[in-house]
């Protein structure tokens, strides 16, 4: 079936907003410096259909970096360039149970990065984005982002610095992956171009815009253009399923039933495939670094708009 009809949509959404404004647990992520300092009270949703109609609620133009969420979109355009077999062969699908920047994963599966959601995959993903130069596979990872947004993003030059003085860990998950033989490009090279990716700037709004692509078979709703292919768009909602969440993934699943993946500075995107996507911004975590208000406006508006993947009716 579609979604309800859009007045009751509404409805739910501002319900949802509601509901979840006032809602005070969670700890806003500190170990990126340049994140510490971001209101915990931000909260924004935005929902948009795989018809390009918009719902909103809150702070849906307030900027905040990508984080996280860039991995399920670069992992589309990996998959899109060199296929299925590739991708499930280098990176994995399977969830880690552990925590997103965990070196015990890589540790407790013979140097395999597990899958494309965790750091280690998603390093190693971004190594497989090709081009001639740092700056160009750069360049083509910012490009193919934008392009799922229907808009140019650009590097928020502050989470970057910041992040690239304090990412120790993710060079040393490289650096781990590299004596494995799993990380044949340059790691370091790598690692900055996955920051950059981290830290390209976003809104709720543009979380949505992102989320309805996938959701429409990778035709953005904006712009009308095809990013990625029907099969890539599947593919990559089916990894988001199971590891889009990290180590929270199945109860994700089982109480909200869709796809969805989160980043630290406390965006969540969550797809309703063939329907829409949600894109949520609230900064303060749960302790597997999920925003708190984001996942339980999904819970809400999956069950209030029966979204719910495993559903018969
Ligand atoms: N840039 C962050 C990191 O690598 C992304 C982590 C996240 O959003 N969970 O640590």
């Amino acid at each position: 079936g579609d979604l309800p009809p859009h007045l009751r949509v509404d409805e739910l959404l501002h319900e949802a907003y509601g509901r979840y404004r006032g809602l005070r647990t969670g700890t806003v992520a500190d170990y990126i410096p340049a994140l510490a300092g971001a209101d915990p009270d931000l909260f924004g949703l935005s929902l948009m259909a795989v018809d390009g109609e918009v719902h909103e609620a809150g702070a849906v133009a307030a900027p905040f970096s990508l984080q996280s969420i860039s991995k399920a979109f670069v992992f589309a355009l990996v998959c899109e360039e060199l296929g299925h077999e590739e991708v499930h062969e280098r990176i994995g699908v399977n969830n880690t149970g552990l925590p997103f920047n965990s070196v015990m994963a890589i540790e407790l599966n013979h140097g395999s990065p597990m899958n494309p959601m965790v750091n280690a995959g998603a390093i190693a993903t971004t190594a497989m984005v090709p081009g001639p130069s740092a700056a160009e596979r750069w360049e083509h990872v910012r490009h193919g982002l934008s392009r799922f947004a229907g808009r140019p993003l650009t590097l928020d030059g502050a989470v970057y610095r910041s992040e690239a003085l304090t990412n120790q860990r993710n060079r040393a998950l490289a650096r781990l992956l590299e004596s494995y033989g799993r990380l044949v490009e340059d790691p370091l090279e790598t690692v900055d171009i996955y920051t950059r990716q981290c830290s390209l700037s976003v809104t709720a709004r543009d979380l949505a815009v992102m989320g309805a692509t996938l959701a429409a078979g990778g035709v953005n709703p904006l712009t009308g253009e095809q990013v990625v292919s029907a099969e890539v768009s599947r593919d990559t909602l089916a990894v988001l399923a199971s590891c889009g969440v990290y180590e929270r993934s199945g109860e994700w699943m089982f109480e909200i039933g869709l796809p969805a993946k989160s980043g630290v500075s406390g965006g969540i995107v969550a797809v309703a495939p063939g329907k829409g996507a949600l894109g949520a911004f609230s900064p303060p975590l749960d302790d597997a670094g999920n925003s708190v208000r984001g996942g339980r406006a999904c819970a809400f508006l999956s069950r209030a708009l029966g979204l719910n993947l495993f559903a018969s009716s």
